[in-house]
């Protein structure tokens, strides 16, 4: 299904939830809404799937407005967070409840019900309940329960979060390739932003009711709109007086500028180590932090702490020791404008004879 939403409103009273968002979303695209919590992603679902009606600004699919349609006439398979299974069914009545609401006959029902319990993997549980299953079984049945009327647009509302960290991560993948498989258009809403990244096809990032930006998870990483993504997307560190820095003293050109700066745009090592030593700057090494597949490090320079990750190949340093430090890139922003901007240093000035 084919989405366009133009100019849409939320206001609880005085409250205004969310604030002029228009999109379009491509036929059989996986989006992730993304966000801080109460930024508005949930009354955006809500809107689109006709529980919650819009202040204002419509909603389009394949072209039609439906801001008045109910629910139920939307072609809408819905996922929540905590299941929402009927506790009394079984797994196989849960998944065929919405083809005996649509009287559809018998046998087409169990022929649907059997393929989807197929599809999630859930053979041999079709006469368990609910709570005979795992959470991330539950949550496939739910997956299945959705699916079953073939809906045109699936809406799926922090599905993997009741879900314990290593399940999630295989769920992730397993409904990514499902959602593929079936190429139905699904929107989910999620809050961590590595599930967004993983899964989407495309995130948009909702904050205090705005759509700050959509795009892919690569675009969105690479070229953030707005600080906010800038520093909601990766990790980073935002440095107030970017002019300090090696290779970015130009940057006093354009007062109240700060940076922010990621720890993949920064290079630590011994000074033989950079091809070009001129860029680095020399710094102090403040603490190690052990991540499990790699360093977190502090280095401070010039009293700046920025925060750089390093191989566990690498030489292992030690809190206090003398370091040097490349900046790479940092992304500048002030009140009126954003941009990326690279180390005027960094590219060798005389070419190089070998
Ligand atoms: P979370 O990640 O915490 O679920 P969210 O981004 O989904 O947050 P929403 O649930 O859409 O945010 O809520 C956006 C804002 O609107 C919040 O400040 C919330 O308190 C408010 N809100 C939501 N529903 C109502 C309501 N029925 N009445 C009044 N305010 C509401």
């Amino acid at each position: 299904m084919h989405i366009e939403v133009r100019g849409l409103n939320k206001q609880f009273g005085d409250f205004h939830a969310v604030r002029d968002v228009s999109f379009d979303i491509e036929r059989g695209k996986l989006i992730g809404l993304l966000g801080p919590s109460g930024g508005g992603k949930t009354s955006i679902l809500r809107m689109l799937a006709g529980l919650e009606t819009p202040s204002s600004g419509d909603i389009m699919f394949h072209g039609k407005r439906v801001n008045e349609l109910p629910p139920q006439e939307r072609g809408i398979g819905f996922v929540f967070q905590n299941y929402a299974l009927f506790k009394h069914m079984t797994v196989y009545d849960n998944v065929a409840f919405g083809l005996k609401v649509k009287k559809q006959p018998k046998d087409k029902i169990r022929e649907r019900v059997m393929a989807l319990i197929e599809l999630t993997g859930l053979k041999g549980f079709e006469h368990r309940y609910p709570h005979q299953l795992s959470g991330g079984q539950r949550q496939r049945v739910a997956f299945a329960r959705a699916l079953a009327p073939e809906p045109q647009l699936l809406l799926l509302d922090e599905p993997f979060a009741a879900i314990d960290a290593k399940i999630r991560g295989e769920l992730r993948s397993w409904l990514k390739e499902l959602i593929e498989r079936v190429g139905i258009t699904s929107i989910f809403v999620t809050h961590d932003q590595d599930e967004a990244i993983e899964v989407a096809d495309e995130i948009m990032i909702i904050n205090k009711g705005r759509l700050e930006q959509k795009g892919s998870p690569w675009d969105i990483y690479k070229h953030p709109q707005t600080q906010f993504v800038a520093s909601f997307i990766g990790e980073s560190t935002i440095v107030e007086q970017v002019d300090q820095l090696k290779g970015f003293e130009e940057a006093a050109a354009w007062p109240g500028t700060q940076a922010l700066i990621r720890p993949e745009y920064i290079e630590i090592g011994r000074r033989h180590e950079f091809r070009i030593p001129s860029a680095t700057a020399q710094g102090t090494v403040r603490h190690l932090h052990f991540r499990g597949s790699e360093w977190m490090v502090e280095v401070e320079v010039d009293g700046i702490k920025l925060i750089t990750y390093r191989s566990l190949e690498k030489e292992v340093l030690q809190p206090g020791q003398d370091i040097f430090v490349l900046i790479h890139r940092a992304y500048l922003f002030n009140d009126n404008d954003n941009w990326i901007m690279e180390n005027r240093l960094k590219e060798d000035p005389m070419p190089i004879h070998i």
